[in-house]
């Protein structure tokens, strides 16, 4: 008999969900904005300035995707034809097709070892040679990778030695901090999703996150097709459609209610695999560098060197599939991609090392003790633990 698939991430309700959107029901508001956008707006605010450090204010739009939220902030900096924005390359590609869509070219650049992403050093010699060639990039695109917080001092430095502005892509960081402050809050914009496998889930949604209300009010004036302030429809600039719906709204804000609990159950899982793969040698599992680092583990991902295990990641993958239980090679770098095969890259390798060796084990919030019996049996027959 089949066992049940053991999923990568998958949605996983906190109970108050149906409640926010059966109240849009009873209130027929089943459209764009209303009383759960803006409840959902004002708890994420909440839950992000809640840092230690400095208050810095915190303006957050909710928008239709993270995506979405990219594109906006590009736009909100300006971004036209022919600018060139440098972007980590080891990302899922949402971060990038924005670039393309404003027409402007992306550059990109490889990761460092510790948080697997945009590596300072390799980002400075980016940004130099671009300039060496008459561009200055106008911005860097720097993720947070499976929810790892990216070298967010050591980026910024090189970000500010330069004068460009960061776009935070923290689509899979809701939850993280660096040095006690919440992920999405150092950009000069930051950007959440809310996607069916992400951390927390409005079954699809996004948003922005800004420092000013003014650039707040902007965004959702271009996320709402750029009406005017006239009786009639009236525009003075190219507009979207890219406001969140208050039912999806509600579901979020149902999900607020559970994000630390589920980011606890996911950090979790990540001890659980360090404890499997502690006597498995040749085997990395990844976790914070060091205490300055607060990891949502959204998935857990490890990497295999063949060279010791005697058996490479793919093989794992297969095994583990045989088993109905789902794991996934690390993104793609962009580099690597046939679609950016012609952009400019600069790195030495990381990230397509990390493409081969790397894999993202089960890491939901809802799995049970009886799946991860099932995840370490697994794990330890096919490495003969
Ligand atoms: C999911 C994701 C996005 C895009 O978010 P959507 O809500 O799916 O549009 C962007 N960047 C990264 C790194 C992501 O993981």
């Amino acid at each position: 008999m089949e066992q049940s698939k053991i999923w990568l991430s998958s949605p996983h309700m906190g109970g108050t969900e149906q409640k926010f959107v059966n109240e849009a029901f009873d209130a027929n508001w089943i459209a764009p904005l209303g009383p759960n956008v803006t409840g959902f707006e004002i708890d994420i605010e909440n839950y992000l300035s809640n840092s230690k450090h400095e208050e810095t204010p915190v303006h957050v739009a909710a928008l239709s995707s993270g995506t979405a939220a990219l594109h906006l902030a590009l736009i909100l900096l300006d971004v036209k034809p022919n600018d060139e924005v440098i972007c980590q390359s080891m990302t899922f590609a949402a971060s990038a097709n924005p670039i393309m869509y404003l027409g402007a070219t992306p550059v990109f650049v490889d990761s460092e070892k510790d948080t697997l992403n945009l590596c300072p050093i390799q980002l400075e010699k980016a940004i130099e040679d671009r300039i060496s060639k008459g561009k200055k990039p106008k911005a860097i695109i720097a993720v947070h990778l499976y929810g790892m917080p990216y070298k967010v001092d050591d980026i910024q430095q090189v970000a500010d030695k330069f004068g460009i502005p960061i776009i935070e892509d923290s689509a899979e960081a809701l939850g993280s901090s660096y040095k006690g402050r919440k992920c999405g809050t150092f950009g000069e914009i930051g950007v959440l999703s809310f996607n069916g496998n992400k951390i927390i889930t409005t079954s699809g949604g996004g948003a922005l996150i800004v420092n000013k209300k003014a650039v707040k009010q902007k965004a959702i004036f271009l996320a709402t097709q750029a009406r005017d302030d006239a009786p009639h429809y009236q525009h003075t600039e190219i507009g979207y459609n890219y406001r969140l719906s208050n039912i999806s709204a509600g579901i979020g804000r149902g999900q607020m209610e559970v994000l630390d609990k589920h980011v606890n159950l996911r950090r979790e899982m990540n001890l659980f695999y360090q404890d499997v793969f502690s006597n498995i040698e040749g085997v990395t599992v990844y976790s914070e560098p060091n205490d300055d680092y607060f990891c949502n583990n959204w998935l857990t991902i490890i990497s295999v060197d063949e060279n010791i295990t005697g058996k490479n990641r793919e093989e794992f993958r297969l095994y583990m599939e045989a088993l109905n239980i789902e794991c996934r090679p690390l993104w793609k770098p962009m580099h690597l991609q046939p679609v950016f095969k012609n952009m400019p890259f600069y790195g030495n390798g990381l990230a397509e090392e990390l493409f081969e060796s790397g894999l993202c084990l089960p890491s939901g919030s809802n799995l049970a003790n009886q799946d991860r019996e099932r995840l370490r049996t697994g794990i330890n027959e096919f490495f003969g633990a």
